[in-house]
């Protein structure tokens, strides 16, 4: 029997906990709080940052969302990242991507202060997961690490491929899992685009993380039997539903569960840990930035 992993379920008990460390932080004066930016008219990406505002409000975090016309120079946003940097009851900064092009994203997130750079795509902070002290785990390959331990998946001594090498998934996903520590100790492949027979790669995998944004790359003839498979992916295709369109996964869900033990769906799988994870890490911020300890 294959395991569905319910990343719902996870990811409630996860905002569970750390909705009371929120409280507990309350309680000593310190109300997390996250800051969101959104510079852009982009749907999809006004629906990610208000989703991320109705997790603060569900989880005791103060959730301050302010919006940037896209039209606006750099100038503006950097600005508003400078004043979020000096606001003390701000523990948390995300400016949602992508920004416009006229804005240097690399310049945007070097802009942040660490200490607040709750996604982790900071240079110091991504520098500090690659040297094995994290301050911040990036919210989605952390919430697979979750996954994968709520799962009982240990990946210690496992073959891991990740399909995708972008800066927010694939890296920090594979850097993750080649920590020397718990969640870590797989030996990992990263393939990618120009990765030669990425079939006989994952077919020697006893885990496969997949991370391309491809629709159904991944298929069951891909995999070896009783393999884990944590499907990153979202993507939207045409369909005869009301909206047009459906989600699906980077994984052929029914194929690839015929051959895994365990298996991620999309939607329901690491989506609503990437959230929980941000919750997370908002509140470790507060943690740290006042001194009291809630143990995240
Ligand atoms: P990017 O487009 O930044 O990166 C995709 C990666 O996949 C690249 O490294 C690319 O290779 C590789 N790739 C593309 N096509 C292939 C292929 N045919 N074979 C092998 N590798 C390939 O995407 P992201 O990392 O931002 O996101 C990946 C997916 O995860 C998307 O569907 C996205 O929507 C989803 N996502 C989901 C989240 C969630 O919370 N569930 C959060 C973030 C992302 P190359 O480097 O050579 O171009």
């Amino acid at each position: 029997m294959t395991t569905v992993i319910d990343g719902n379920e996870i990811a409630d008990r996860i905002r569970a906990d750390v909705s009371d460390c929120a409280a507990r932080l309350s309680e000593e004066g310190v109300n997390p709080g996250l800051a969101t930016v959104l510079m852009s008219d982009d749907g999809a990406s006004e629906t990610y940052v208000s989703m991320k505002q109705r997790a603060c409000e569900e989880t005791g975090i103060r959730g301050i969302h302010q919006e940037l016309d896209p039209d606006e120079p750099a100038e503006v946003l950097l600005n508003r990242i400078d004043e979020l940097n000096d606001d003390p009851t701000v523990h948390g900064i995300l400016v949602q991507m992508p920004v416009p092009d006229h804005v240097d994203s690399r310049a945007v997130l070097e802009r942040i202060d660490p200490a607040k750079d709750v996604d982790g795509f900071h240079p110091e902070n991504v520098g500090r997961l690659v040297a094995g002290d994290a301050r911040f785990k990036p919210c989605t390959p952390h919430g697979v690490q979750k996954l994968l331990e709520s799962a009982g998946v240990d990946p210690e001594g496992k073959d891991a491929v990740v399909v995708g090498r972008s800066d927010i998934v694939g890296k920090p996903m594979a850097n993750l899992l080649i920590q020397k520590t718990a969640g870590g100790n797989a030996t990992t492949t990263v393939c990618h685009s120009r990765t030669d027979d990425l079939a006989a790669k994952t077919r020697e995998a006893d885990l496969v993380v997949a991370a391309a944004g491809v629709p159904e790359m991944i298929t069951g003839d891909m995999l070896s039997e009783g393999c884990t498979v944590v499907d990153v992916g979202v993507n939207r295709v045409d369909a005869d539903t009301e909206k047009g369109y459906e989600l699906v996964g980077d994984v052929e869900f029914e194929s690839a569960k015929g051959k895994a033990d365990a298996i991620t769906p999309v939607p329901g799988g690491v989506g609503p840990m990437t959230i929980a994870m941000l919750m997370y890490n908002t509140v470790k911020a507060a943690s740290l930035q006042s001194g009291v300890d809630v143990n995240l």
